[in-house]
């Protein structure tokens, strides 16, 4: 059991989260609210139908509902409510900045223009007292050309985005295979991530390093296989964004108990703990802390270092991070 100090700390403490896809916070609810708004046709006659079908066997039994799911969103309004309804959210977990991946290809291939979705997701944005910016991602099932017009598509509004990320099924759609795409937003100055070492095995973390120059490692977790790449990841301090509750879900590990945070952490790898597909997961930031601390010996000096690790590990000028990272000191210094 966690004590009462722990669990209050976990909760309180100032957190960046940076493996958020906004398209995965959309709760049974509001889907069902926005079809209503709008006309779509589910598949689930009801909220509860739709939540029962969240038990997943793997990345693909996940995907499908989650495609599903975002069937609804069709006006700018849909992406702004969606976003403000995470935000919401994360706020009330003393999430002070994230970086929110959104999947234009999603929706762009339902045939909802590009400005509908970056402005309502933007708007909100811009409407809340935590700070967020954005990380395109492009969905790896698909071609590279399909991921180059998608950018053609996004770059009139290269201001509302920081970076670009590589998501979606991963085994058999290896970092490489959008190399050319990569180069190109590298040349344009946008930051670069892509989940590697999930479901995939640590040669994607390799190519997602070595081809793409990615400047962080979404999930990651199986880089402990190899050691090699383990200690180049601490020697380089390349972060992983790992989101424990999603880990589990989808079964990377069976129960929390075999997490492997703590030996990434004692491997002296940069992780932090971040929340994934929060409607989905059974969890948004909160929820992640307090179910890993539960499971494994996990104390405060852990905590202070995830916390540090997710403003370190963040896109943001030097100051702010520094500003950041003594607001955690600070908290800690009163515990
Ligand atoms: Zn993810």
């Amino acid at each position: 059991m966690l004590n009462e100090q722990l669990r209050r700390v976990l909760q309180q403490m100032p957190k960046a989260e940076l493996h958020i896809h906004i398209e995965g916070s959309l709760e049974p609810e509001l889907i069902f609210a926005l079809a209503e708004r709008n006309g779509v046709k589910l598949a689930y006659g009801s909220v509860e139908e739709l939540r029962a079908a969240y038990a997943f066997t793997d990345l693909q039994s996940f995907l499908d509902i989650y495609y599903a799911g975002a069937s609804v969103l069709l006006k700018e309004q849909d992406f702004y409510d969606m976003t403000a309804a995470y935000l919401k959210r994360a706020e009330e977990d003393n999430v002070r900045h994230t970086e929110i991946f959104f999947d234009p290809q999603t929706h762009t291939h339902r045939g909802v223009a590009m400005d509908v979705i970056i402005n309502g997701i933007y708007r909100a944005c811009q409407d809340s007292p935590v700070s967020a910016t954005l990380i395109l991602c492009f969905l790896r099932h698909l071609s590279e050309e399909d991921a180059i017009v998608t950018l053609e598509a996004a770059l009139p509004y290269r201001d509302k985005f920081i970076g670009v990320g590589l998501d979606s099924s991963e085994v058999g759609n290896p970092p490489e295979k959008f190399a050319r795409v990569f180069a190109r937003c590298r040349e344009l100055g946008l930051h670069l991530v892509a989940h590697a070492g999930e479901e995939g095995p640590p040669a994607y973390i390799y190519t997602a390093l070595d081809t793409l120059k990615v400047e962080r490692i979404d999930h990651g977790v199986r880089c402990l296989e190899d050691p090699a790449l383990t200690e180049r990841l601490a020697r380089e301090q390349m972060a992983l964004t790992v989101c424990p509750l999603s880990n589990i879900k989808l079964c990377v590990f069976d129960k929390m108990e075999q997490h492997n945070i703590l030996d990434l952490l004692n491997a002296n790898i940069v992780a932090t703990v971040n929340s994934d597909d929060p409607a989905y997961f059974g969890g948004y930031m909160n929820d992640n802390f307090i179910a890993t601390f539960e499971a494994l010996p996990l104390g405060l000096s852990h905590a202070q270092r995830l916390a540090r690790n997710s403003f370190a590990a963040a896109f943001l000028p030097a100051a702010q991070k520094q500003q950041y990272l003594d607001e955690v000191d600070a908290f800690f210094a009163k515990v």
